[in-house]
């Protein structure tokens, strides 16, 4: 998500770090964060209520990348006589205004969708992607998650299976090379991470890094543990995007802030790092969940990083499930 909608989902009362707040002050505990969510209504309905209101703002990039902000993850989009590269298609209600963003950039068709992983917020537009003419391109991890129902555990939310014209056509196990309108495009998969689906996307000519959800810049991460990520896998994800970038490239986060570097990069690893560290010590000297979450192990990063909807109990307990 982006920082809009941290903005709209705040001015509502439904951000969940304000949900929490307020039901710690009023019971003197935590919710679980199934509990908080219910508070809050769905997370994933207030996503696509917020699509579908959030205006798309498009960054131009190096050469013929470019970014749209506004529905769900962060969109890149490459222009060029090969017809319109998409990686992720945000969430559906925002079609008419991706559309009208994309047609502004060049009147190249659209051609080829790349998934990041099979997350609703990077996957939900794929039907419509494809009734454009884009062929859809992912981990073969992505397929099955989208081929079949989920349940996301921390979301307390059950997906349906997607339809066949959203399922990816193009599949890969490890790594996967494009050479699309001028530009080579390097799908590479990262092993367990935020998912088990979870690929990078490096464009060399441009020197660009799509990480997906591997990075959330400025703002904790979600970890999905029903679908097989880990916070251990995060942290070799993590590791992994900075080896890969240099003080030129330019890394797109899966969310927050859409334009980002090799130095905000190494502080969200420093900070994953220290902050699994401390949690770590907390389990290994014997404490539950709640205890941990009450001895504050984020505190030194919950100014900067503990402001959007994974709050630092939240992030807590997602951590506290991988160590
Ligand atoms: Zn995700």
């Amino acid at each position: 998500m982006s920082t809009l909608h941290q903005h709209t989902l705040s001015r509502r009362g439904f951000c969940l770090c304000c949900v929490a707040a307020a039901t710690f002050a009023a019971t003197g505990g935590w919710l679980t964060p199934s509990q908080a969510y219910a508070e809050a209504r769905n997370i994933v309905d207030l996503i696509r209520d917020d699509a579908a209101k959030a205006p798309i703002k498009v960054h131009r990039l190096r050469g013929n990348v470019n970014i749209l902000e506004g529905s769900g993850g962060n969109i890149a989009v490459l222009t060029g006589a090969d017809g319109k590269v998409f990686i992720d298609a945000g969430i559906t209600v925002s079609r008419p205004r991706i559309l009208e963003a994309a047609n502004d950039l060049s009147r190249d068709p659209i051609r080829h969708l790349i998934n990041t992983h099979w997350h609703f917020d990077h996957a939900d537009g794929n039907e419509w992607l494809n009734a454009e003419g884009a062929a859809i391109i992912a981990h073969e991890n992505t397929h099955k998650h989208l081929l079949a129902a989920q349940r996301v555990e921390d979301w307390d939310f059950n997906f349906p299976s997607s339809p066949l014209a959203a399922i990816p056509t193009e599949i890969f196990p490890s790594e996967k090379t494009l050479i699309l309108n001028g530009s080579t495009l390097v799908l590479k998969y990262y092993g367990p991470a935020h998912t088990d689906s979870d690929i990078s996307i490096t464009i060399p000519e441009a020197d660009i890094l799509h990480t997906g959800d591997t990075y959330w810049n400025g703002i904790y991460p979600f970890i999905d543990y029903s679908t097989g990520g880990n916070i251990k896998g995060m942290i070799k994800a993590a590791e992994a995007n900075v080896a890969a970038a240099t003080d030129r490239t330019i890394v797109i986060p899966g969310h927050g802030s859409p334009v980002s570097n090799r130095a905000e990069l190494s502080a969200y690893r420093d900070m994953l790092l220290a902050i699994h560290n401390n949690i770590s010590k907390l389990k290994q000297q014997g404490r539950s969940p709640d205890e941990t979450i009450a001895a504050r192990p984020t505190a030194a990063y919950d100014a900067k990083w503990g402001q959007f909807v994974i709050s630092p109990a939240f992030f807590t307990r997602l951590v506290y499930q991988g160590v």
